[in-house]
Parts: structure tokens; sequence; C-alpha cells
């Protein structure tokens, strides 16, 4: 087994976030701001605990720094992790407190969705604060949800992946999609677009059997969505779906999805590529989002979103091939080239 280096930095700030009236509780985790404002979205989710909550916005944080890194974004990594209230709240008061704390901030973090918030928290946030995107979009501009662009550059990762690694398109594979929600489901529409066969999972029945309906879909259940009989695998729910006891027994070639830190831990990488099963690194396939709030938040438009979208898959080819000729797994490959940029942008800024 390969060891696998340290990451490049700790958190350079973490924030907590507490308002007992708004019921705000929660951290900002900021990573690095080497590249420029940490950039990442903001968490919405029930956490057992406050150190449960710490833990995912530092691993939530860190990927975000290698992402805009290796998407070429001026901004560095972070994320805001907000524990959703065991029972009634107010959910704009909630937001409104927790904008106040990112303008508080003055531009070191600009927040966006992630899992659990929408665009009208978005809304919500931007009364108090500046540094916020995934805003509806203003004439001209890039804005909106940004999942859409997300599954695209998914889609068109995997595609170049499955030419890579299976020596042909999606067409007529089978590809299982665990979670089918904002991201999860326009993968789908693509997948099926393109002629692949769908087998899906998700505990939300209403998501799910929309789109088993829409799509001629299969649904296994959520705990066989991984290991079933599939050419693909897309993890699209949370993190941590690639364990060591999944990969053992993943019957996929390749996996490539939108789920933020799939690897449950990073020796997984090692195994995936022992058993010959390509892996797309997540935070190099799911970067569309990102790039869609940050072209936003500059005040960039449609037109500059769909060219560093469309530039993941040739990324993502690059990326496989190295990895291949190098006998490395690519998780390794990214994670190193993303260290280099951040490293140089370090050295340059101390210079
Ligand atoms: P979402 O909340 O809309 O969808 C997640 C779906 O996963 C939900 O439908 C949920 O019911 C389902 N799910 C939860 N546990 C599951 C399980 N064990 N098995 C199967 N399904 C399960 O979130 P999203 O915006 O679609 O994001 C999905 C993933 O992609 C997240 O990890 C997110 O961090 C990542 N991501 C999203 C974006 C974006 O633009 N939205 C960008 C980059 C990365």
């Amino acid at each position: 087994m390969v060891a696998r280096p340290a990451r490049l930095t700790p958190p350079v700030e973490c924030v907590r976030l507490y308002d007992a009236e708004a019921q705000l509780d929660g951290v900002i985790a900021i990573h690095s701001t080497a590249l420029g404002p940490g950039a990442g979205g903001c968490r919405f989710w029930s956490y057992p605990d406050a150190d449960s909550a710490l833990a995912d916005a530092l691993r939530l944080a860190e990927g975000m720094s290698y992402k805009n890194a290796l998407a070429d974004l001026p901004f560095g990594g972070a994320k805001a992790v907000l524990r959703k209230p065991a029972g009634d709240y107010d959910r704009a008061a909630l937001f409104r407190a927790f904008g106040r704390v990112v303008e508080g901030l003055g531009g070191l973090y600009v927040t966006a969705e992630d899992v659990g918030t929408t665009v009208a928290d978005m809304q919500e946030i931007a009364g108090v604060t500046h540094h916020v995107a995934g805003l509806p979009p203003a004439k001209g501009r890039a804005g909106g949800d940004p999942s859409p662009w997300t599954a695209r550059g998914v889609f068109e990762s995997m595609q170049a992946a499955a030419g890579f690694a299976l020596g042909r398109d999606v067409a007529g594979l089978t590809v299982a999609v665990q979670g089918t929600g904002h991201v999860g489901a326009e993968l789908c529409r693509h997948l099926a677009d393109a002629g692949a066969k769908l087998v899906i999972a998700d505990p939300d029945p209403v998501r799910r059997d929309r789109l088993r309906a829409i799509l001629d879909a299969r649904v296994v259940g959520v705990d066989e969505i991984a290991t079933v009989e599939a050419d693909i695998f897309a993890p699209c729910a949370l993190g941590g779906a690639l364990t060591r006891d999944t990969v053992a027994a993943l019957k996929a070639r390749l996996v490539c999805g939108a789920a933020n830190n799939q690897l449950a831990t990073p020796d997984v990488a090692d195994l995936l590529h022992e058993r010959g099963v390509a892996y797309v690194p997540d935070y190099v396939a799911n970067a569309g989002g990102i790039i869609s709030v940050s072209a936003e938040y500059l005040g960039e438009g449609p037109t500059e979103v769909a060219e560093r979208v469309a530039a993941i898959a040739p990324r993502v080819a690059a990326l496989l091939e190295r990895a291949a000729r190098e006998a490395r797994s690519p998780a390794l490959v990214a994670d190193e080239m993303a260290e280099e940029a951040i490293a140089d942008a370090q050295r340059r800024a101390a210079a």
C-alpha cells in the first residue's frame, strides 16, 4: 500500500457560529486563502454534536481548497456547517444570523448553497452581506442554483473517464447513481439522454420515484446501490460512500460522482487503484458548482461558466492518463497538483 502524505495546511481560521435566539449553531472553517478568499458552500444538516459538525466543516473546507486550486479559480477553500435545530425554528432568522457573521468576516469567506440549503436561504443571507452567491441570476450574469453545472461537469467527466478506462462512452453502460437530489437527478437526465441504463437509490421516496417514472430507472435499496451490478458507480449523496468494504465488493470498474469526500479514509484510494477501478477524484469532477458560484461573485456571465465547466473533462482525461503513466492513484496525483498550485501562490505572496 502506498503511504499517503499529510495534506497541505491546517485551517487558517475556524469561526464558531452561535446565536441562541436565532438557533444558529455551527462553524465556518477557512482552510486556505492562498489563492483568494475562502469560498465554499453552507451545509445545513442534523449533526449529533458540535464535534461532528466541526469535523465535517474541516474536511469539506480542505476539499474546497483543493477543488478551487485545481479548477484554476482565484479562491481559497472554506465551508460553513450549520446544525439543523431539532424542533421548530425560524429559518429566515437563522440564515440572517449566519449572514451577519459572514459579513463580519469582511470577505474572507464567500458562501453559497450546499446540502440542505436553497436559493431562498442565500437570498436571506444576501439581505445582510454581499459575500454570498447562488442567488437568482441578474440578466446576463452567472448565478442561480449551481447544481446543473455540477451535474454537467460530472457527466462530461464520466464520459471522458469511460473513454479512458472502459474504451467507450456511456451509451449502453449501466450507471448506479447513489442519491437523486439536485445533482444526482440532473446527472441521471444527462445519462439517460446519452443512452446509459440507470440504477438509482435514495431514501427520499418522492425524489426517487419521480425519477423512476420519468427515466425508466431501476430502483434498489440504499444499502445495495454501491455494490450493485453496474459498469460505473456515481456517488451523489453525502461523503464517505467508498469504504474499504464497499470497494472490496464493488462491481463497477469506474467511480465518478458529485459527492464531496467520497473516500471514507485516504487509503481507500490505494485500494481502488490496486483493484484496477478507475477513480475520478470527487473535487475534480464536481467543480462545476463552485465555478458557477465564483463567476457570480466576480460578476461574470454564463459564457465564462460554460467555458470553465467544459475544461473539467479534459482535465480529468489528463489526470487519468498521468496517473496511469506513473502507476499511481489519480487521487494522489490530483492532490499533488492542487498542492503545487497552492504552494506556488504562497511562495508568490511571500516574495
Ligand atoms: P441534495 O441534498 O439535493 O441531494 C442529496 C440526495 O442524497 C438526497 O436526495 C438524499 O435523500 C440522498 N441521500 C442521502 N443519503 C443517501 C444514501 N445513503 N443513499 C442514497 N441517497 C442518499 O444534494 P446535492 O446538491 O445534489 O449534492 C449531492 C452531493 O454532491 C453532496 O455531497 C454535495 O456536497 C456534492 N456537491 C454538490 C454540488 C452542487 O452544486 N449542488 C457541488 C459540488 C458537490
